[in-house]
């Protein structure tokens, strides 16, 4: 990130790399080879891609040959769920708050698939799924959660529905992409079926992610061709990209690393909320009521639109997002914060402040006073 603004605040859209993952994406560039050939530098090649699978794996308590490495966690997931379809799993069941990596593909694969409902701060209704998989008793459901909301950073019990679903038969797949290196993994990773991580929200580069799943459980999508990771997903593995997501992985997720995120992150954006509720009056902070990642602030500021919130910041060097950016560029109003039950004038107005490794002590403040200044500035306009 060359052109960077003066305050970082979109850790949820991509994070800074890290000089850690920089220098091993250099590191892999340099040494150059496929992994698939034979020869020194192939070797040498296969070397890298394979202590990136055991950093992985140690990072989320897995074995190596679980780890799948894809081009993100979009691919993961469709990886994950084309597998679950190829081995019969089903109804399925989605969390209404799922990310459009999940939720548009899901509507492809499985075009009668269920929702799970959500409350106001977008937790999953486990009762609800309690209730709906004894129903399907005899079946083989397949239930598909995050352990974290990409919008509100709404922490998911995954940990409590992977026990239910277990219970019934039935098999999880878990988007884990904002909860890795923010929260302690152990409460839902071995319990998951498949889980989907990515390498851009940690640190490391685009254009990475993982499955973790046992071999059983990846059968691969429509796609042949080389045999690349066991055949499960054809295509040169990205070696560099793929050594820069372990290096970003093995310095964001070790549990003394996650806690000192926790309380960085955390302490800036309670400052930021604190003087944001408290100069906005009318201000709402979305799932407010329920567990956090520390690092995510999801505002609505009603009558003010929040693509017109994050083009002011802008303006003022501060990078935040809207609610959930999408590929265009656009500004889309939030589908999970509308199935959340919120009326659309609110959802609307939703803005998302994620902070991330890179936050320096005061940029809470700092952006609060952005954004009330900005405030001013649009009510003066308007008046
Ligand atoms: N799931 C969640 C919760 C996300 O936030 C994102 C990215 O925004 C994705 C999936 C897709 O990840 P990727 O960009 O690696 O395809």
């Amino acid at each position: 990130m060359t052109a960077r603004p003066l305050l970082y605040a979109d850790h949820n859209a991509t994070t800074p790399l890290r000089p850690a993952a920089r220098a091993a994406m250099l590191r892999a560039l340099e040494e150059g080879g496929n992994p698939s050939s034979v020869h020194g530098p192939g070797r040498a090649a296969r070397a890298t891609l394979e202590a990136a699978r055991e950093a992985l794996a140690a990072a989320l308590d897995a074995r190596p040959d679980s780890v799948v490495f894809t081009s993100g966690a979009t691919e993961g997931l469709h990886l994950a769920m084309e597998s679950a379809r190829a081995m019969g799993f089903g109804p399925v069941l989605v969390g209404a708050a799922e990310h459009d990596a999940v939720w548009a593909y899901a509507g492809v694969l499985f075009p009668d698939f269920e929702t799970i409902p959500v409350d106001g701060d977008l937790v999953p209704d486990l009762g609800w799924l309690a209730e709906r998989l004894g129903q399907l008793a005899g079946q083989r459901p397949l239930v598909i959660l995050q352990a974290a909301n990409n919008e509100t950073g709404t922490v998911v019990p995954v940990g409590r529905a992977a026990a239910l679903v277990r219970q019934q038969g039935g098999a999880l797949i878990c988007d884990a992409v904002q909860a890795l290196g923010r929260i302690d993994p152990i409460g839902f990773a071995g319990a998951t079926d498949w889980l989907v991580v990515s390498s851009h929200k940690i640190g490391g580069p685009p254009g990475a992610g993982a499955v973790i799943a046992a071999p059983g459980l990846i059968v691969g999508g429509p796609r042949a061709g080389g045999g690349q990771e066991r055949g499960a997903r054809p295509g040169t593995q990205n070696v560099p990209a793929i050594a820069g997501f372990a290096a970003a992985v093995t310095e964001a997720c070790a549990p003394e690393a996650i806690r000192a995120w926790q309380a960085l992150t955390g302490a800036e954006r309670d400052a930021y909320e604190a003087m944001m509720l408290d100069g906005m009056p009318g201000a709402r902070v979305m799932g407010a009521g329920a567990l956090r990642l520390a690092n995510t602030s999801c505002l609505a500021i009603p009558g003010w639109e929040a693509a017109r919130q994050v083009m002011a910041l802008d303006l003022e060097g501060a990078a935040i997002s809207a609610g959930a950016a999408c590929s265009s560029g656009k500004v889309k109003m939030s589908r999970a914060l509308a199935a959340a039950g919120h009326p659309p004038d609110l959802a609307a107005s939703a803005i998302r402040a994620s902070f991330g490794w890179t936050t320096q002590a005061g940029d809470g403040a700092r952006l609060a006073s952005l954004h009330l200044a900005a405030a001013r500035r649009a009510r003066r306009l308007a008046a």
